[in-house]
Formats: structure tokens, C-alpha cells, sequence
């Protein structure tokens, strides 16, 4: 079971104002649908393909073609929906946004304003272990990405890719429930991550494959909570929209400044106009794009060209029985099967593929331990090595949990252990192997121990004097028999043995 024992953070209040204001902010995230064909045709969806090779008839616009739905596309858009508890609409429809854009030849946009087919959702976004808030879902509709006019090959020509053109697109659009930059990104991310769990969008910013429209207004303490009581959104700044974001600190810094932006506008008593602004990370501002005078009139209609799309309850069924366990029912079974701490497990279940690789160290082994190799070693050696991926991992799961196995077994110290591991990961092999070939195992023999601590302590009669007098220096005997030992020495065993030889 999920505990929600959540506190809200406080909303961010801006600093610096004349007055105090709250941000209030609404996401559209556009997610591309892991889809390896489009949303309305059979071409390839594949990034970085030879410009204008992935482009059929239809996304290229040409007359009398029809588009065909793409039910794989459906088929993940319902999950996301599903994943992200929402209601899932039976009928959904089609529409026309009319634009010209050289990219998109069609001359319009398909999507889905009237009738999208997902409904209202949820995001549990997790501030601090313990502090989340619950940002709504409004809805999830379908459409298709446009392609890329390529503007800076040619000082006299503009070229235009169609390979993205086509490409299914799930807009995701939040509530405004998201009150600081900080709110916005982790969202961002725990949306991101929730796709990734779900496999229904790969989550690439960096290739566009998730982007956000980020809108933000700001308000004086207690207009949120009358909007929230209402739902009327009168009780809320003017918002504007910043366009396009592929980067979270982007996100975050683009919010910081047009909050300053619009109270500095406000408090010199001006108002707010709506309009879609751009984010120039180089100068660090928000330009503006277009106002809302100059906004498109889309002329939506119903698209002719495809019928209403309806779906049945018992496929929607039949999805939802194949939904993964989602991050947070994870990182909450993490906690009580291994004894984790919240922290340790939300590091762990970031990425399934992490998840799914602690989980099989961890198999029939004591969690806390196998957790620390993990996140410790296991991911600070990735790091070390080029930002490697937990998937790259030179060391498999099977070979950290040999690894750990013998630390359990009282075969190898935990310093022994931590050699072993630089060994099995540059050299590979196995470590119950390495450690009978290299004789790294740990005496445990209390016959030789006992001859180590003999001979220290005749050779170092002084010491004995003084540790007889202060028992804490009886640790110097114990690190002269590791060191005699070759670290190899149970240290149980050595202690005891010191304590009663010296008679502490
Ligand atoms: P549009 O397509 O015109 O941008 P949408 O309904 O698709 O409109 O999206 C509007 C987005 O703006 C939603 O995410 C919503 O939560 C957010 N939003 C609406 N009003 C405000 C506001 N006053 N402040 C911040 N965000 C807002
Ligand atoms: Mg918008």
C-alpha cells in the first residue's frame, strides 16, 4: 500500500517584491509516444535518420491521401492515462488546427480538443521525502508533431526535414497546481519517470522527445486558495506561457525570471498581457513570442478524414492488467521488503533499470547492505568511469551479489570486498573464484590470528604497557595484526583475541 502521509511545501513566495506573491503554474508537456511507426501512417519514427527518408505520402501532405490511426499509439496513450490514474474516454475524437507551417505540409494539425481520450489524472510530485504535492491531470490528447524547417545550412535557402513530421505526440496538460520552479522540474521529472516505468515515451529531452509549455502567473497569498475552493480561474494572475522547454534548469530558470518579470510590471502598476514568450537561456530572459491579439485563429474542426474513435472497455482492461509497478508503489515495497530508508529507495527505483538490478542483488540478501553496494560503489564507480549507465555495468548483479554473499559468509572484510569489486569490474570474473586464486580470504583460523597477536605483542612490550593503562589503545594492536595479516584477518575475531591477551 501507498503512504500518503504527504505534507505540502509551502508555495514559493518571491523575495525582493514590495509585496508577497505566490507563483502558480500550469504544465503541457509534449511526450513523443514510443511508437516505431507515426501516429497516421507506417513511416519510421527513427531520430537521426537521413533527413526527408522517413516520410510517407501522407505525412508529406499530398493529395488524397487519408490517414490511418495507428492503434499502438492508442494502445500507449490509454496506459499513459491509465499510469497516471486517470479516467480513460471510450469515445474520443479527431480534430483539424488549421496553420500553415512549411514543416507540417498538410496544411493543419490532427488533434484532439474537443474529445481527447484521456480525462483527468494525477502526478504525486515529490518535493523531499515526506513532502509532495498532488498536481491534476486536466487531460491527454493525441496529435502529431510537426517536422523541422532548418534555417542556418544556407544564407539564401531554408531546408525542411520531414522525419518528425507526423510523429505521435501526447500532450499532457496539468492543472495549475504547481506552485515554484523547483515544483515544475521535479514534476517534469516525476512525469518523465513515470513514462519511462510505463515505456510509453523514452523520456529524451535532449532529442525533443519531451518538451514542455510552461505557463505561469503570479498572485498575492490567498487567491490560490480561492481559486481552489472554485475552481474560478478570476482569482488568478494573467498567465503567460514560455514555449517549448527541453531542459529542467532551463524550466526553472525561465520561471524565476518571469515571476520577477510580471511582479516587477505589477507592482509599478501595469498589468499582465497573455502571450506566448520564448526562453533565451544565453541572456537568461523570456522574450515575447506573440500576445494573444495576434494568437491564431485555429479554426478547429471535426478532422473528416477519421471516423470518432471509440474503444472497448475490455481492451482498456487488458492494459491495464499489463501496467508495470509504477515509482511510487516501488520505492514504497522497497522500504518495508528491504528495511530501506525513503531516501535510499527513491534513489533506487529513479530508473527501472537501477530498480530491477538492486532487486536481484538483493534477492535472499540482507537489502540495507546490498542497497549501500549499490548506491555506494556500484553507481559511484559508473560515475567515475564516464557517467556510465546502469545498464553498461561492467559487474552484473550476480557478481555484486557474489560479492556481498562472501562478505556474508564471513569469507572477505568489507575492505577486502571493496578490492575485490575494483577487480571484478575492470577484470570480470567470479568473485568466489578470485578471492580461492588470489588466497584474499579471510583468516578465520583463531590458531594463526592468535600467533599474529602473540608476536605483536612480545615484539611491542611499551604498547602493552600503555594499552594495560588506557584500554582505548588496544586498536593500535589491532591494526598491527591486519596489517600483518594482509587485511586478511576476521576483525572480530582480532579484537577479541587482543582484549583477552592484553586481559581488558
Ligand atoms: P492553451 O492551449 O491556450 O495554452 P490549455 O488549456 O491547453 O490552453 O493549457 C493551459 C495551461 O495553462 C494549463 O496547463 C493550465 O493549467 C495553465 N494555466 C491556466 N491558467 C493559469 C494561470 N492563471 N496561471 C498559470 N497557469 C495557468
Ligand atoms: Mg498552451
Amino acid at each position: 500500500m501507498l503512504d500518503l502521509t504527504y505534507e505540502a511545501p509551502a508555495p514559493k513566495v518571491i523575495a525582493g517584491a514590495k509585496h508577497d506573491w505566490e507563483l502558480v503554474i500550469g504544465l503541457e508537456v509534449h511526450a513523443q509516444v514510443a511508437s516505431n511507426a507515426k501516429l497516421f501512417s507506417g513511416a519510421s519514427t527513427q531520430f537521426g535518420a537521413e533527413p526527408n527518408s522517413n516520410v510517407a505520402f501522407v505525412d508529406a501532405g499530398m493529395p488524397g491521401m487519408l490517414p490511418v490511426i495507428n492503434e499502438g499509439c492508442v494502445a500507449l496513450a490509454v496506459k499513459t492515462g491509465l499510469g497516471l490514474k486517470a479516467q480513460i474516454n471510450l469515445t474520443s475524437a479527431f480534430d483539424r488546427k488549421n496553420y500553415f507551417y512549411p514543416d507540417l505540409p498538410q496544411g493543419y494539425q490532427i488533434s484532439q480538443l474537443y474529445h481527447p481520450i484521456v480525462g483527468e489524472g494525477e502526478v504525486l510530485v515529490d518535493m523531499a521525502p515526506g513532502i509532495a504535492r498532488l498536481v491534476r491531470i486536466e487531460r491527454i490528447h493525441l496529435e502529431q508533431d510537426a517536422g523541422k524547417s532548418i534555417h542556418d545550412m544556407d544564407p539564401h535557402m531554408s531546408f525542411v526535414d520531414l522525419n518528425r513530421t507526423g510523429v505521435a505526440l501526447m500532450e499532457i496538460v496539468s492543472r495549475p497546481d504547481i506552485r515554484g520552479p523547483e515544483e515544475a522540474a521535479a514534476y517534469v521529472g516525476k512525469l518523465r519517470q513515470i513514462l519511462r516505468y510505463l515505456g510509453t515515451c523514452d523520456g529524451n529531452m535532449q532529442n525533443g522527445n519531451l518538451r514542455a509549455d510552461v505557463n505561469v502567473s503570479v498572485c498575492r497569498p490567498g487567491d490560490y486558495e480561492r481559486y481552489q475552493e472554485t475552481q474560478d480561474f478570476s482569482h488568478l494572475g494573467t498567465r503567460c506561457e514560455i514555449k517549448n522547454m527541453n531542459s529542467m534548469r532551463f524550466i526553472q530558470q525561465a520561471i524565476e525570471f518571469e515571476a520577477r518579470r510580471q511582479i516587477a510590471i505589477l507592482e509599478d502598476g501595469g498589468t499582465v498581457v497573455q502571450e506566448t514568450r520564448l526562453y533565451d537561456p544565453d541572456k537568461g530572459e523570456t522574450r515575447s513570442m506573440r500576445s494573444k491579439e495576434e494568437a491564431h485563429d485555429y479554426r478547429y474542426f471535426p478532422c473528416p478524414d477519421l471516423l470518432p474513435l471509440e474503444i472497448e472497455q475490455a481492451w482498456v482492461d487488458d492494459i491495464a492488467a499489463s501496467l508495470p509497478e509504477l515509482p511510487d508503489e516501488k520505492r514504497a515495497r522497497f522500504v518495508t521488503a528491504f528495511g530501506l530508508s525513503e531516501y535510499d529507495a527513491s534513489v533506487l527505483t529513479a530508473e527501472v533499470e537501477s530498480a530491477a538490478y538492486f532487486e536481484a542483488v538483493a534477492e535472499g540478501r540482507d537489502g540495507k547492505m546490498a542497497a549501500n553496494w549499490v548506491i555506494n560503489e556500484l553507481f559511484g564507480r559508473l560515475k567515475k568511469d564516464g557517467d556510465r549507465a546502469i545498464t553498461e555495468s561492467p559487474v552484473s548483479p550476480a557478481q555484486l551479489g557474489g560479492i556481498i554473499g562472501l562478505i556474508e559468509k564471513g569469507d572477505i572484510s568489507g575492505k577486502i570486498a571493496k578490492d575485490l569489486f575494483e577487480m571484478v569490474y575492470t577484470e570480470g570474473g567470479d568473485p568466489a573464484q578470485i578471492v580461492e586464486d588470489r588466497g584474499m580470504k579471510q583468516v578465520t583460523d583463531t590458531g594463526a590470528i592468535e600467533a599474529a597477536v602473540d608476536k605483536v605483542i612480545a615484539e611491542n612490550p611499551a604498547q602493552v604497557e600503555k594499552a594495560k593503562a588506557n584500554p582505548k589503545l588496544a586498536g593500535w594492536f589491532v591494526g598491527q595484526v591486519m596489517k600483518a595479516t594482509g587485511g586478511k584477518a576476521n576483525p572480530k575475531a582480532v579484537n577479541d583475541l587482543v582484549a583477552a591477551k592484553l586481559g581488558l
